[in-house]
């Protein structure tokens, strides 16, 4: 027979472990809680019935997407069984979802997970005790070695073949009159089997039944009043502590703990470290300054790994591929123009971001260790104090660091974040990060600025505070409202990565990257150098001499009006740098090849010797809000894609990247007036006055009252 059967659990509790063992198949493990984020499905090996991996949930209120998904999926999808895993080192926070699934009515085994942890903390469990005291079958099971895992099948299968549905677990007297009270009040209204969960959930007063059974909670207030009367409390934390005094009683039952070292286990006293309020991030400070040395580095102290690996390639790029195709195509008479646009500009474009591979593989291994070890979501624990005052959580954080790598990374590295509105606000905000692309920009604009150190301090900088300003702006939007979600995340015991899950996740995420430069890079790449290269009457042009010509220059010269009012003016040489502006949309360090060609006339200029030509056409201040707008607005076509991945639509992509538009102008405004007031360069006055209203909006964005801020119970506001 074939049955649906859902796997249930809280985050990082080995679900996916568990599925990838009976299915067979290999989605991605991660010592990160959260890393399952949408279900899948897959087909339990020896048999016809299907599995359906549900997010990681802690219970089924709707605090979450993920808890949503899960819920909705259990409620409407009815699977025929529900395995709940369990991790057996933490039994008393996984069980609260455990007591609420029974509720479900619908048929149950809950596989205790991690047997081989507990083992090894020379704990007992004694499991006929806790499945009769619980009232549903219990199969212990290590799901990394597969222990017993084909028991675990034999009595899901069982389960669902006899529809056999757990004992329902009964409170105080007045709870469970409550409770029937409610199951009255909502008869006919929802499914038979599951009442006592719907009847739970009226209680708790989940917004669940506003539109299932609107009306039946002030049908039994009284009822309600009674209750909260009684115990001096609401009657969701009622109801949340009696299922916990609940799971004490089944627990203290069942489990023996061994008498442990005093100073707690080794991940204990590690944490005690690594997670301390002061050492904890110069700690992180350091691993991570290691890890970019490692990958990034290049300079007195030598070159690292990354840094020669990715020199290597790119100019194995530029001096062997490019030229090699140069030829060959020259040997073999092909057309001219056709020859540009494979040399100039797919195999340019493509290279400028294939280059970065090896140090991104380099990266992505450190950070994958650093993961898989446990350490990763300490950071989050860390950062999660600092970000959460910025109504962001711990979790973004991850994502801005990736991306001072490369914003496709960054951007990928959102997954992560299981609130939906962190996840989204993260993805629109992750490219504000000076990537490595980067890079070559600040070289010049520091040349261009007489050699100001500050700008790569101020790109850093920068980036961070737009990312905090976004965070609180956006929130006040419908769409992306909501508190960071609550730390609940446990901090998973540190482990020995696992050599094929860090292959198997190095892999996707670099040939994630890869399929980007072969698909949306490619394709704008061709677009620019069709743009570059012909002029509106169809002619080919040499943009080395005539690229003034072009339709890019064309449209260069429309938008400068745009641009003029940031000090980057309205002469001959305007279109030159909007020109340039969307050339980095391709790539970013393509904004100073595009400048080399269209102020010096030579691709190859070194960035000194562009921001030596831009300093000639631009005021200091003009320089400084180019730089500005530049850093922050649309990132490349590449990013834009992984945004695009991550929010699921074009129509919210495209706000995305309007909104860092928009805040790249304002902020490219506000520093080119007070930059250009400090230094005593010429202004005009419109620039003062769009200034003063572009700093009054966001001051207003800032503070003004959050509408989805949620108010509690008495009016207070919620934590
Ligand atoms: P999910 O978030 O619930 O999908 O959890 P994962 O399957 O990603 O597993 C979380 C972590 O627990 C991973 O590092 C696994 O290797 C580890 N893990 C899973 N099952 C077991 C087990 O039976 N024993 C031990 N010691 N670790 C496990
Ligand atoms: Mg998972």
């Amino acid at each position: 027979m074939s049955f649906t059967i859902a796997l249930a659990g809280n985050p990082n509790c080995g679900k996916t472990t568990l599925f990838n063992a009976l299915t067979g198949s290999s989605q991605r493990v991660g010592n990160w809680p959260g890393v399952t984020i949408d279900k899948k499905v897959g087909r339990i090996k020896g048999t016809d019935s299907e599995l359906v991996d549900l997010p990681g949930i802690y219970s089924l209120s709707p605090y979450s997407p993920e808890e949503v998904v899960s819920r909705n999926f259990i409620i409407q999808d009815k699977p025929d069984a529900i395995i709940n895993i369990v991790d057996a080192t933490n039994l008393e926070r996984n069980m609260f979802l455990t007591l609420q699934l029974i509720d479900m009515g619908v048929p149950m085994v809950v596989a205790l997970n991690m047997m081989d942890e507990v083992k090894k903390n020379g704990d007992k469990i004694d499991v006929d005790c806790l499945s009769s005291s619980l009232g549903v079958p219990i199969v212990p099971i290590s799901a990394k070695s597969r222990d017993n895992v084909d028991a675990l099948v034999e009595q899901i299968e069982a389960a669902a073949r006899d529809g056999k549905v757990p004992r329902v677990m009964t409170y105080d007297q007045s709870i469970e009159d409550a409770e029937k009270a409610a199951e009255e009040a909502l008869r006919g209204k929802v499914p038979d089997n599951s009442i006592r969960f719907y009847a739970f959930k009226l209680l708790e007063d989940d917004t669940l039944l506003e539109e299932m059974a609107p009306g039946a909670r002030e049908s039994i207030s009284s009822e309600i009043d009674a209750l909260e009367k009684e115990y001096d409390d609401s009657a969701d934390s009622i109801i949340a502590d009696s299922r916990y005094s609940k799971i004490t009683e089944c627990v203290t039952g069942s489990y023996t703990k061994a008498p442990r070292d005093e100073r707690g286990t080794l991940s204990d006293r590690i944490d005690k470290i690594v997670t301390h309020r002061i050492l904890g991030l110069p700690i992180f400070a350091c691993i991570i300054a290691f890890v970019y040395f490692i990958a990034m580095y290049d300079g007195d102290w030598g070159t690292s790994p990354g840094a020669w690996a990715t020199g290597w390639l790119n100019d194995y790029i530029g001096d062997v591929i490019i030229p090699g195709v140069a030829d060959w195509c020259a040997e073999n008479g092909v057309n001219e123009v056709l020859t540009g646009l494979l040399c100039d500009g797919i195999l340019t474009g493509v290279g400028a971001v294939i280059g970065f591979l090896p140090q991104m593989i380099i990266l992505f291994t450190c950070l994958v260790i650093l993961e898989e070890i446990g350490y990763m979501a300490r950071v989050a624990f860390i950062m999660d104090r600092i970000f959460r005052h910025f109504n962001l959580s711990g979790k973004s954080f991850i994502p801005l660091l990736v991306g001072t790598g490369c914003g496709v990374p960054g951007v990928m590295a959102c997954r992560t974040i299981e609130s939906e509105a962190d996840r989204r606000i993260t993805a629109m905000t992750v490219t504000f990060m000076p990537c490595g692309a980067k890079l070559p920009v600040i070289a010049a604009i520091t040349a261009a600025l007489a050699g100001a150190w500050w700008v790569g301090v101020f790109a850093y900088f920068g980036g961070i505070v737009l990312v905090i300003i976004s965070g609180i702006i956006l929130k006040k939007f419908k769409h992306l409202a909501g508190k960071p979600a609550p730390f609940i995340m446990e901090l998973p015991p540190y482990h020995a990565p696992g050599l094929w899950t860090c292959l198997k996740s190095i892999f996707d995420r670099s040939w994630a990257f890869v399929k980007k430069a072969g698909t949306i890079i490619l394709l704008t790449a061709v677009l620019i150098w069709l743009l570059s290269h012909f002029t509106w009457s169809g002619q080919f042009i040499d943009p080395e001499s005539d690229m003034g010509e072009s339709i890019l220059a064309w449209i260069g010269g429309g938008l400068a009006y745009i641009f003029a009012p940031l000090g980057w003016g309205l002469g001959p040489d305007a279109w030159k740098l909007s020109s340039a502006t969307l050339t980095g949309l391709i790539a970013k360090e393509d904004l100073i090849g595009t400048l080399a060609i269209v102020l010096l006339g030579d691709p190859d200029m070194a960035e000194d010797e562009v921001g030596a030509a831009l300093a000639s056409i631009l005021t200091q201040s003009g320089i400084l809000s180019f730089f500005t707008f530049n850093m922050f607005c649309a990132p490349c076509f590449a990013a834009i894609g992984a945004i695009h991945r991550e929010l699921g639509s074009w129509k919210h992509t495209g706000i995305a990247v309007l909104y860092q538009c928009i805040l790249a102008y304002f902020v490219a405004m506000i520093v080119y007036v007070i930059y250009g007031a400090a230094i005593g360069d010429p202004l005009d006055w419109s620039s003062y006055f769009l200034c003063m209203v572009f700093v009054i909006i966001l001051v207003y964005l800032l503070i003004a009252k959050d509408p989805f801020r949620q108010l509690g119970k008495n009016g207070e506001v919620a934590e």
